[in-house]
């Protein structure tokens, strides 16, 4: 017999019977509280996302938050030189569990227009654990509100998810080496 099944006839209009498990989960995606960080030029348009002509707050999401203690999504937004991973990677670490991250911008993802350059992380999940990726140069405002409902249905399925364990692997590697970078820039070439 389901747990459902014990609730009377004629309360079945207004009574829910769920887990606690997708309780918890209706919430998280429903409340995503941001982390107040920006990096570069990407970062205007996740300004303009949370203000009125955009609007995040239809969705639950405009909480920008200015502590890391505070949030559970990390929207780096903009151009991550090698210089800035440590704060970043800093702040991250100092966000509860369950965090999410959200890749914005060519830059970003795979360098974009300074992947030549010797200062520019040429793809932030080399250094942490992405769960979107967003493209563009500069991605819209629209495109940031897509990838935070797309990130919702992640963390409503997080089986939808493929190789976390792996993209968890790699980014723990990358943290490692970005350590010992810190520790002794002056080994880096
Ligand atoms: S992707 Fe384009 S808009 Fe975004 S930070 Fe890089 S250069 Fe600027």
């Amino acid at each position: 017999m389901e747990i459902v099944d014990i609730v009377p006839p004629e309360l079945k209009n207004n009574v829910i019977v769920t887990s606690v498990d997708a309780l918890f989960k209706w919430g998280r995606a429903n409340s995503i509280w941001p982390l107040s960080s920006g990096l570069a030029c990407c970062s205007i348009e996740m300004m303009c996302a949370a203000a009125a002509r955009f609007d995040l707050s239809r969705f639950g999401y405009e909480v920008f938050r200015s502590c890391p203690r505070q949030s559970d999504l990390l929207i780096v937004a903009g151009t991550l030189t090698w210089k800035m991973t440590p704060p970043l990677i800093r702040l991250y670490e100092e966000m509860p569990n369950p965090k999410y991250v959200i890749a914005m911008g060519n830059c970003n993802i795979g360098g974009g227009p300074f992947a030549d350059s010797y200062s520019v992380v040429t793809g932030l999940d080399q250094i942490m654990p992405v769960d979107v990726y967003l493209p563009g140069c500069p991605p819209r405002p629209e495109a940031l509100i897509d990838a935070m409902l797309k990130l919702k249905k992640r963390i409503q399925h997080p089986e939808l998810a493929l190789g976390t364990e792996d993209r968890m692997e790699r980014s723990r590697r990358n943290l490692e080496l970005m350590t010992r970078i810190s520790a002794e820039p002056e080994k880096v070439e």
